[in-house]
C-alpha cells in the first residue's frame, strides 16, 4: 500500500514531467536541456501544487539562480508574461481543498494519462 507521502512524491514527479513536456523549453531563455518544473506560488500551497497554471518550465539555471534567488523579479516577469494569472493564483491560494489519499490518487491517474497522451495533446 502506498503511503500518502509516497503518493505525493510520485504525483510531483509525473506532474513535473507533464509540465516540462507541455512547455518543452525554458520559458525564459529557450534552452531545451536540464529543464525543471517551476512553481510560481510555492508548492507548500497544496491547492496550487498540481495546478497547471501555477507551473512553468525553466532550465535548471533560471529556476535555481533566477526564480528562487530573486522571487520578486521572477513574479514581476510572470505577471507581465501571463496577464491575469496573478489574480487567479491569489484567489486559489486561499481556497481550502482537502488533499487526502483518494484525491492524490485521482490526480496521479489523471497525470499519468496526460503524460502518456502528451504528443496527441500538444502536437
Ligand atoms: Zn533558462
Amino acid at each position: 500500500m502506498n503511503s500518502r507521502s509516497k503518493l505525493v512524491k510520485k504525483l510531483d514527479k509525473v506532474f513535473s514531467k507533464f509540465i516540462r513536456e507541455r512547455d518543452r523549453s525554458c520559458l525564459y531563455c529557450g534552452k531545451k536541456e536540464n529543464l525543471q518544473c517551476a512553481h510560481i506560488v510555492p508548492r507548500t500551497y497544496l491547492n496550487l501544487r498540481w495546478d497547471e497554471r501555477n507551473c512553468i518550465t525553466l532550465c535548471y539555471r533560471h529556476h535555481l539562480y533566477w526564480a528562487h534567488k530573486d522571487p520578486l523579479e521572477f513574479t514581476a516577469w510572470v505577471n507581465k508574461k501571463f496577464p491575469g494569472l496573478e489574480e487567479y493564483l491569489n484567489k486559489k491560494k486561499n481556497e481550502h481543498v482537502k488533499y487526502d489519499k483518494a484525491k492524490i490518487e485521482e490526480l496521479l491517474e489523471v497525470y499519468l494519462d496526460k503524460v502518456k497522451n502528451i504528443d496527441r495533446l500538444y502536437d
